[in-house]
């Protein structure tokens, strides 16, 4: 069973999270052995249909892996339909169970409940996310509201909530481990929040509530996916390619074939064809066209516009706060994160707002002069800031972001990542090539300890953009370590969307793309440290506000000299990259950062500011406009995500009003690596030990704030983070230079 409200299995960063999320929100599933369900949940002895092979025991080796080799869209239905009603007998079971409630007859066995739907839905979202298609989303648009229902039927089930309510007051609670505790507390209190302790009509309204936004947002996500499917800029001849570098050229013709355009290139409605674009086209005319499709998916009113759909969302969501007793949508949300209150989380946001905001006219400033110098007789607008950045960064910096991509092979550094996990965490990875996938271009390693040889877990690498797969990039976990009844060793996946590069030639990325990389990375090894008891409490199965923290500590891995000088190599020559062009890149670190700060900080305000809005009848775009105004958002920059188009918000209750999460992590990641620069370094193996210790390794099984104070020895401070992002100066007793000279 795994039934966090607060933290969905997929993790992203600054990208999508999918409508079938809601599955994983809260989570019921039963325990079954394979050959039991089979009897259990198909039918008499008299039919012949095949097994459902979604609801089988995962087979083979590492304790099982996910079949993707057997599994047809037309699977899902009725093994969805039957995982959940083998799920809620087991339910009804533990709920029925005449013996007076205890920890392990309530909530152990809600821990050993849940495995068949869990093995079903996680194959359901990586088609989702992965491999969608017409007859897919069919199967989405069905399942999302029955999903949702399903939820509901569990956390309204009054007996079974009678029981949890009976062990979380009773006295021998004290006598169970920290961990345990913790279970009990984290079980009632996510069945009080989900509505437990509600009248019967309030319980029948909030599960009507809970359906509609499955449906909205399943609705919301395939609208904002549509229109990044069908909509693109054609160029058409060689001229309309003027400035971009012949990567981009190369995937401008693939696009245009893909969307059979006999033209020079094609640029999809996707962030990773777009922002490159306007990074380097010299097109003005070709950038405007390019922006405006892109900042306006989801807000053409058309069939696709999301706006209704948004006022609907948020109505939905300030009255199921107001049913459950609490002021806004926000209030309900932030609870249980770390930031407990939406007011923590602005006064955080706000006092890095102003200096962001200040660093974006000196960069306006900068661009204009380069502009005017230029004689382009321009003033500086959305669709110009990337290009003119770029330029800005070669003049002020020597630093030319195409030179540096000649050192960033994608699958060197994917060793560089391993390494990194080897010296921090000793962790060996071996392919593992006769494990099933879901598409050819998806790759598994074995994960293992380097000493023992113990066996970790396995971690899936799916890197390529295809048809059907959401863009930005994620991690999942497939299946969560765990050892209620024996050991369960995890599985994880890697997910972005490269475009694919020549058979034979290596595949270059950006600096940014590389950072992503061991972002993602780092949830994955915090899936893979974990060290719990209880899959509900497991690896990254922990607040929204706290899970990027040790993705986003990982990122500053990438930039110390041991990693570049092994592993960022030239594509051609095979030699590291130059210790004056690192020097470089380490003087423009805080580059930029007005840009990227602002963009992303506009976003989480705008969708904290909406759920905070309370029940008044919302029209998205006025009020996006309006607050932005307020805030004063330099004309020159748009949100990272507009509304319309907000994925990580309206296509799932996942990072709804939790978009400040990146931020807050990022205030615990700046001042934790503080912790190696104080110590021996990055690869200071007693720091990188009190890391696992207190953070990778304990899941949920602790208050986060706790776990960082074991770790840090005090509460984070805010200072880190205003230096890295370069809004602060370091202040010379904490600062060594070149040493804490870390980048974002
Ligand atoms: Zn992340």
């Amino acid at each position: 069973m795994r039934h966090s409200i607060t933290g969905s299995r997929m993790l992203l960063f600054f990208a999508v999270l999918t409508a079938f999320a809601i599955a994983y929100n809260l989570k019921f599933t039963a325990r079954a052995d394979a050959r039991l369900m089979n009897t259990d949940n198909t039918s008499p002895v008299t039919n012949t249909t095949p097994p459902n092979p979604l609801l089988a025991e995962w087979e083979g080796p590492y304790g099982g892996v996910p079949p993707f080799d057997k599994a047809k869209v037309s699977d899902f239905k009725p093994a969805l339909e039957a995982a959940m009603a083998e799920n809620l007998t087991e339910i009804d079971k533990i709920a029925k169970d005449p013996a007076t409630p205890t920890f392990e007859n309530t909530i152990v066995a809600m821990e050993r409940a849940g495995h068949t739907l869990d093995r079903v839905t996680t194959l359901y979202g990586v088609f989702g996310s992965t491999m969608n298609g017409p007859e897919f989303q069919v199967v989405q648009r069905e399942m999302a509201p029955k999903l949702a229902a399903f939820n509901d039927q569990i956390t309204q089930n009054e007996a079974l909530f009678k029981r949890i309510e009976a062990v979380y007051n009773s006295p021998e609670k004290a006598k169970l481990t920290p961990e345990q505790q913790r279970l009990v507390w984290y079980d009632y209190n996510t069945f009080v929040r989900a509505g437990a302790k509600l009248g019967p009509d309030a319980k029948t309204r909030l599960s009507q509530i809970n359906q509609q936004l499955a449906g909205l947002f399943t609705k919301f996500s395939q609208n904002v996916l549509a229109e990044e499917d069908g909509q693109f800029v054609v160029l058409k001849t060689e001229a309309d390619l003027s400035g971009l570098p012949q990567s981009l050229r190369d995937a401008a013709a693939a696009a245009a074939q893909a969307k059979k355009q006999t033209a020079a290139g094609v640029i999809m409605n996707t962030r990773s064809a777009v922002d490159p674009f306007l990074t380097y086209s010299d097109r003005r005319d070709l950038r405007e066209k390019a922006w405006r499709m892109f900042i306006n998916r989801g807000d053409n009113g058309d069939e696709h516009d999301n706006n209704a759909i948004i006022t609907e969302i948020l109505q939905l969501r300030a009255e199921r706060a107001k049913l459950l007793g609490y002021k806004t949508h926000a209030h309900w949300r932030l609870e249980n994160a770390m930031a407990k209150t939406p007011e923590n989380a602005m006064d955080l946001m706000m006092q890095v707002w102003k200096p962001a905001v200040a660093r974006v006219h000196e960069e306006v400033a900068d661009m204009q002069a380069l502009a005017d110098k230029e004689g382009a007789k321009i003033k500086i607008q959305p669709w110009d800031y990337r290009y003119y950045a770029e330029k800005v960064r070669k003049a002020k910096y020597d630093l030319d972001q195409n030179e540096v991509k000649e050192y960033l092979q994608l699958e060197k550094l994917r060793e560089g990542i391993f390494w990194v996990a080897g010296e921090l965490f000793n962790f060996k990875f071996t392919p593992a090539p006769n494990v099933p996938v879901v598409h050819p271009d998806v790759r598994v390693w074995e994960v293992s300890d380097k000493t023992s040889g113990k066996h970790i877990g396995l971690w899936y690498f799916d890197p390529y953009a295809r048809a059907g797969k959401r863009s930005g990039a994620w991690m999942n976990a497939y299946r969560s370590q765990e050892r209620v009844d024996g050991e369960v060793t995890t599985i994880v996946s890697n997910n972005a969307n490269f475009i694919k590069g020549k058979p034979g030639e290596p595949l270059l990325i950006s600096w940014d793309d590389a950072q992503t990389m061991f972002h993602e990375f780092g949830h994955a090894l915090h899936g893979l440290n974990s060290n719990v008891t209880y899959p509900t409490l497991s690896g990254t199965a922990v607040p929204r506000d706290y899970v990027e923290f040790p993705s986003q500590l990982m990122e500053h891995w990438l930039s110390t000299p041991e990693v570049l000088q092994r592993f960022a190599l030239h594509y051609k020559t095979g030699k590291p990259i130059p210790q004056a062009l690192v020097d470089r890149i380490n003087k423009a670190s805080t580059f930029n950062e007005g840009f990227i700060t602002v963009e992303y900080l506009a976003a989480a305000l705008v969708d904290m500011k909406l759920h905070l809005a309370g029940d008044q009848k919302i029209d998205p775009d006025k009020f996006e406009k309006e607050t932005l105004a307020e805030l004063k958002m330099p004309d020159e920059i748009v949100m990272r995500h507009r509304t319309p188009q907000f994925l990580h918000v309206f296509s799932s209750d996942g990072y709804s009003a939790g978009y400040y999460s990146y931020l807050w992590s990022d205030v615990l990641t700046a001042d934790a690596f503080g912790a190696f620069v104080e110590g021996g370094g990055p690869y200071d193996r007693k720091v990188a030990d009190r890391l696992r210790k207190n953070i990778f390794s304990v899941g949920n099984t602790i208050d986060p704030a706790e776990a960082y104070r074991n770790f840090r020895g005090r509460d984070p401070r805010t200072e880190a983070l205003m230096i890295k992002r370069g809004f602060a100066s370091p202040n010379a007793k904490t600062s060594e230079p070149g040493k804490s000279k870390t980048k974002e």
